[in-house]
């Protein structure tokens, strides 16, 4: 049997780079040829931030599409917004080349593709693999109440919800309204379906976008999800009710821990961050007492105004706790930074950085709370190292993963949108404090490992992906 040959494309960034990458990692470790797809922009940067960052290995190679932008777009505010129209319009066409190239097997040392492996947000793909004949699946680069969520936006807007009528109904209370029909989720305030529901107009992209591509979603042979059974157990019952081909394979980070331990033979993880890694810190945190530490990091993409900033870092101050701050380098709008005489008086007990190794910064025993942006990947980062949070959600899904950790798991402390460092001290110090977290925190710590064990959910549903993958059982047709 020829050996099954995934093509993996993230959407290109962190927050889909890092575990669509975690999972091609797996799936090589199970025998499965990856070849990976990134963006040359995110190519060039992640070679700029660590030397021979894409060398290929056995069994794994990077191939680059266009991502479609000129250089003065990615300076420009909603990077973001302009990535993912410039993905939508141009990226089916290098993709559906590359995949042609691939697909008959006549690159030297490279078999046949046999299944594409997108990203959400990267739809096209799906129908780049149908058009080819070849058979495709998708990862969820969240969990599966957000993506519940996001595929019901399409009905919030035949039910009239959406959009709002008028700018009015960001402040009046109507973001309050309660949603009581969303299978599998407890009631939720319609603000915390999605950050796309603010919006008052009808043909708003980024509604549109997230509308579209949650529900592409099932356009996949399968569903592959980063998150795992006993933390979203009520919504993946429904989910999967919708869709039986569910595979729940997270923590993906975990896993491929429990892959190296399985495996004395390992040949290293594969980095292809964005970002040069500071990993000094991991020095720094060894130096100070278990769980003293608070972590604050606001992922990937999330800006910040020069006063929010100080008010975090005013409110971090206070607390009297060491601290870890990263700082990326275009966190604050317009380039504003941390005030000086803060830098001054918290010099002996806070270490600033611009981009740190996460997962190891989690994990390690001097960090006693995280505050986040509530970025999926931190926050399920966060839940399977064991460590409690401070939630401040901005963007997309974050306020329904705020709404789990704060209400269901029992992990989390809100934070007001209006940053005030008198609030970011109180929670801090009760995050710190608060032995039923922290309890909380471990419980939810020790599921995580153990679906990640031989016999448990995650473990059993790769070995099942791998298993298909390799007896070609998933259809072209969905
Ligand atoms: N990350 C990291 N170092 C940092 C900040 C973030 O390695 O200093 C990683 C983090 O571990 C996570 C990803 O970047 O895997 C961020 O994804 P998330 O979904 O949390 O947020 P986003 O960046 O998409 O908003």
């Amino acid at each position: 049997m020829a050996r099954p040959h995934a093509v993996v494309v993230p959407y290109p960034g962190s927050g889909n780079i890092n575990p669509a990458l975690q999972l091609a990692q797996l799936l090589r470790r199970h025998g499965v040829f990856v070849t990976f797809v990134v963006t040359e922009n995110n190519l060039r940067r992640a070679e700029a931030a660590a030397e021979g960052a894409a060398r290929g290995r056995e069994g794994f190679r990077v191939e680059t599409i266009p991502d479609g932008l000129v250089d003065a777009d990615r300076d420009a505010q909603d990077y973001d917004l302009g990535l993912s129209k410039a993905t939508v319009d141009h990226g089916a066409a290098p993709l559906r080349e590359l995949v042609a190239r691939l697909r008959g097997g006549s690159t030297p040392g490279v078999p046949p593709v046999t299944c594409v492996l997108p990203t959400t947000l990267m739809s096209f793909a799906l129908d780049v693999a149908r058009e080819l004949g070849v058979p495709s699946m998708v990862l969820v680069a969240f969990g599966a109440a957000p993506l519940m969520a996001h595929m019901r936006l399409r009905e919030l807007k035949e039910r009239g919800y959406l959009p709002l009528k008028d700018e009015s109904c960001l402040t009046n209370g109507y973001l309050e309204t309660t949603i009581d029909w969303i299978p599998g989720m407890p009631p939720i305030s319609l603000g915390d379906v999605s950050s796309f529901v603010r919006t008052t107009d009808p043909d708003d992209f980024g509604l549109w976008f997230n509308i579209t591509e949650a529900n592409n979603c099932t356009k996949a042979s399968a569903i592959i999800i980063n998150t795992f059974d006993a933390l979203e157990a009520d919504v993946l019952a429904a989910l999967r009710a919708e869709y039986p081909r569910i595979y729940t394979v997270g923590q993906l980070g975990t896993m491929l821990r429990r892959s190296h331990l399985d495996e004395e033979a390992s040949d290293g993880s594969i980095d292809l961050s964005l970002w040069k890694h500071d990993t000094e810190c991991l020095s720094w945190l060894d130096a100070q007492e278990p769980a003293s530490v608070v972590y604050v990091n606001f992922g990937s993409l999330t800006v910040l105004t020069a006063d929010q900033l100080a008010e975090f870092a005013w409110g971090l101050a206070e607390t009297g706790h060491p601290f870890l701050l990263v700082v990326r380098e275009d966190l604050v709008h317009g380039g504003g930074a941390l005030p000086p005489e803060f830098l001054a008086e918290t010099a002996e007990r806070c270490r600033v950085v611009t981009w740190c190794p996460q997962e190891q910064v989690l994990r390690h025993c001097a960090v006693g709370c995280f505050l986040t942006h509530c970025g999926w990947n931190s926050m399920l980062e966060s839940i399977a190292a064991g460590v409690p949070m401070v939630c401040w959600p901005v963007f997309a899904d974050q306020y329904t993963n705020r709404k789990y950790a704060c209400e269901l798991w029992g992990v989390g402390l809100r934070l007001d949108e209006e940053v005030r460092r008198e609030q970011v001290a109180g929670r801090v110090r009760e995050a710190m404090e608060s032995e039923e977290m922290r309890k909380s925190a471990a419980r939810w710590k020790a599921e995580a490992e153990a679906a990640a064990c031989p016999g448990g959910s995650s473990r059993e549903n790769l070995l099942g992906l791998v298993k298909a993958l390799k007896e070609g059982s998933l259809n072209t047709e969905a």
